[in-house]
């Protein structure tokens, strides 16, 4: 029989491993669950961007997770490298955002009315100036945005580390698969693992792209995104640069990640001629000198999407019990740490750090029940 945990986690990627951290370190007896190494999904696939770039068809609130959580990262690189000893690496290099023709130019356009809307610093350089900001740029760049607060991660590094910091708190991290929620009488009373019962007194479902998936739990409307993305040797431009198309990301001081594709197909995670052609072909406009380098391999991730590309955290209306923390799509690394501090709160009874009403599960669950 399974002692009574406080709090069982389903998942131990970046969201699942920064909510075990901040409940342990709040004094709860946590296991987080995986059927995998922990760090093995979305988590370890990411480009590290923590960039946050307002678009006019995102709600406000949104913006405002994406800033907030952005400004706790350099806080929580120091508190890692305090506590565990190590820190990924983390870079405030700013984001250089480029049109490189006039459909570009007009969404650039747009983007930069709802970046100022919000109050989000965003400086327009000349094509000269972007020269200048990113040496090795396409020439045929013909207008930008430099927003200097977005920054970069190890992604990888990141998740290991967090939950090595989690371990310390008193977490323990199992690798299990959960089969089924358990529901009695209105509450959650833990979940099933080798068909046996693992009490807890909450259950926080953070198992990305798979949250829908599990026998007994709420209907969520998860589904598997793919990303597909490929590594380079060397660094023809040492910033992250985004286009339409894609996206340039410098790892450490000696490669280039470029992605994404963006792909509703299932839960198939291989990559595809098709989808390396596209990113490459993005990369390639962006920085054409890069069809010199030694391409090293190619990668793809599942991400967890929404019906809005909102993410889904706090707890079910129905099981109260039960704490979604997932459907973080296109931005789980950034909105990690918020995240966990909004779970925190709502099963310590602190101050949420943010509103979560916009976040809420029960947006889409409950009119679909
Ligand atoms: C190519 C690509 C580039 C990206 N770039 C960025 C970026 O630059 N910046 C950014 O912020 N985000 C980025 N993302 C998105 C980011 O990777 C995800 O949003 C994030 O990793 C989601 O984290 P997660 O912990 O929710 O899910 P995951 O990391 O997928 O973890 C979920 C875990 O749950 C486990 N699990 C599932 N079901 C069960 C079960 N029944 N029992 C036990 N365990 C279970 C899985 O094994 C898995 O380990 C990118 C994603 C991709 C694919």
């Amino acid at each position: 029989m399974v002692q009574k945990l406080d709090v069982i986690v389903i998942g131990a990627g970046v969201v699942g491993a920064a909510c075990a951290w901040r409940l342990a370190s709040a004094g709860l007896k946590v296991m987080v669950l995986d059927r995998q190494a922990p760090g093995s999904g979305a988590s370890q696939a990411a480009l590290g961007v923590l960039g946050f770039h307002a678009r006019p068809q995102m709600p406000a609130a949104f913006d405002h997770l994406c800033r907030q959580s952005r400004r706790f990262y350099p806080a929580i690189v120091d508190e890692l490298r305090e506590v565990t000893g190590q820190a990924p690496d983390y870079r405030s290099c700013g984001q250089l955002s480029v049109a490189l023709n006039e459909g570009d130019l007009a969404q650039l356009e747009e983007d930069y009315l709802a970046n100022v809307a919000q109050g989000v610093q965003v400086e327009r350089p000349t094509p000269e100036e972007c020269q200048l900001l990113a040496p090795g740029l396409n020439r045929q760049v013909c207008g930008a945005l430099f927003l200097p607060d977005d920054a970069w991660v190890d992604n990888t590094t990141l998740t290991l580390t967090i939950v090595r910091a989690a371990e310390q708190a008193g977490a323990a991290f199992q690798r299990e698969e959960v089969q089924e929620v358990i529901k009695k009488s209105g509450r959650v009373s833990g979940v099933r693992v080798s068909g046996e019962l693992w009490p807890a007194g909450w259950v926080v479902i953070a198992a990305g792209c798979w949250s829908g998936q599990m026998a007994g739990g709420p209907p969520l409307p998860v589904q598997p995104v793919r990303g597909q993305a490929l590594m380079v040797a060397g660094q023809p431009i040492r910033r992250i640069v985004m286009s339409p198309r894609g996206y340039l990301v410098p790892k450490g001081d000696r490669q280039t990640m470029i992605g994404a594709t963006v792909e509703r197909v299932g839960f198939a995670g291989a990559n595809t001629l098709g989808g390396i052609r596209e990113i490459a072909e993005a990369g390639l406009e962006i920085a054409p000198n890069l069809r010199r380098n030694e391409f090293l391999g190619a990668w793809t991730g599942l991400r967890p999407g929404t019906p809005d590309n909102l993410p889904f955290i706090g707890p079910f209306g129905e099981w109260p019990n039960l704490i979604a923390a997932t459907g973080h799509f296109r931005n789980g690394i950034l909105l990690a740490p918020i995240t966990a501090a909004m779970v925190r709160s709502v099963i310590t009874g602190e101050m949420p750090p943010t509103d979560l009403e916009p976040f809420s599960p029960d947006r889409i669950v409950s009119r679909r029940n």
